[in-house]
């Protein structure tokens, strides 16, 4: 069964504006040309035909949220047509996230794959969330290859770690050096994709020089150029995720703050006097250099909560945007949308 798509604009990696047919078999691309046609032709003078994007991290759920697939149907119609789910954020293991998962594919909804449970320096970012268990917390390398290994043998498609601060807390637990190499070796092991939080250039260095293959962030502070020209040089992608720096977060009502212990409201205030601005700029600073380097840049947005905002799951205009400021031209814009994200993601027959 051939379809047709004919007479459309095409703008993809290679080709802007450019009137062609599109001759799709069995739901593939065949071929792009003038004159082809289909068993079923459809007219599209006036159109234009875009490539479906992926975004290569948001997050399904966070902070109690259950599953809720409205946010896939969402991004599907929007053309973003996979999404890759970068850790649970709702303390569930991935048994029921998995099976939930299986029931949403459907030709109508955004394809996703996932990390399931985040792997966490034990009492580490991400290993507990409001209280309860929601990384899977390890303390040596032998527990992370073993985490790792379970996940991937229930389902999951990849690995996602996290070396940061919890709560601006300077004396939040880390991995050692020898346990990101294990995670990096082991990722490599099962030939899945691993990938790592990070938002400093201190914690960037250790997570670089130590074998993890892709950051889930553009960091937050400025990058070394020595460490640019590290990861460039081991093929290192950034995900960029520089949409959600700068927007405009509302301060606690007042009632909320005074229900809080003071170690809380003092981190509250710390959260708040972050000049987000200027994040912003130094992150999108380093993209540009990143960029200028010969370094891989794959579109993120972080989007997360989509129960609550299904709105969020469109066309991540302003991450697009963002890109472009960083000195990405518009086809390289769609590169990192499509083929660098579908490495990232191995989507390879998305590339
Ligand atoms: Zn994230």
């Amino acid at each position: 069964m051939t379809i047709c798509l004919k007479n459309a604009k095409l703008c993809d990696a290679r080709l802007w504006n450019v009137k062609a047919d599109v001759l799709i078999e069995d739901g593939v691309i065949r071929d792009v040309g003038v004159g082809l046609a289909g068993d079923e032709s459809y007219d599209l003078a006036g159109c234009t035909l875009l490539p479906g994007l992926i975004d290569a991290h948001i997050h399904m759920v966070s902070g109690g949220e259950d599953f809720d697939d409205a946010s896939l149907k969402s991004w599907a119609q929007a053309g973003v047509l996979a999404v890759r789910d970068l850790g649970l954020g709702n303390g569930e293991s991935a048994d029921r996230y998995l099976a939930w998962l299986r029931t949403t594919a459907k030709p109508e909804n955004a394809l996703v794959v996932t990390a399931g449970q985040p792997v966490a320096a034990w009492g580490g970012y991400m290993h507990r969330m409001m209280g309860k268990e929601n990384g899977i917390g390890v303390k040596t390398p032998a527990e992370a290859e073993a985490a790792i290994e379970t996940q991937i043998q229930k389902g999951c498609h990849g690995v996602k770690i996290a070396m940061d601060y919890d709560m601006l807390d300077e004396n939040t637990p880390q991995y050692t050096p020898e346990t990101v190499r294990a995670i990096a070796a082991k990722a490599k092991a099962l030939g899945v994709w691993c990938t790592a939080h990070v938002q400093m250039a201190k914690f960037l260095r250790i997570l670089v020089e130590n074998g993890i293959p892709e950051m889930a962030h553009t960091v937050l502070d400025p990058i070394p150029d020595d460490l640019l020209d590290e990861m460039v040089a081991r093929d290192i992608p950034i995900c960029s995720t520089l949409q959600p720096i700068n927007v405009p977060r509302p301060p606690l009502p007042k009632e909320e703050l005074d229900r809080m212990p003071p170690h809380m409201r003092e981190t509250i205030a710390k959260i708040e006097a972050i000049d987000t601005a200027q994040q912003e700029k130094d992150a999108v600073d380093n993209i540009r250099r990143f960029h200028q380097k010969g370094g891989t840049v794959v579109m993120g947005t972080d989007t997360m909560r989509m129960t609550q905002q299904p709105g969020n799951a469109r066309i991540p205009l302003r991450e697009l945007h963002l890109l472009r400021q960083a000195g990405l031209s518009v086809q390289e814009v769609i590169d990192a949308c499509t083929k660098n994200a579908a490495r990232a993601c191995r989507l390879t027959d998305m590339a």
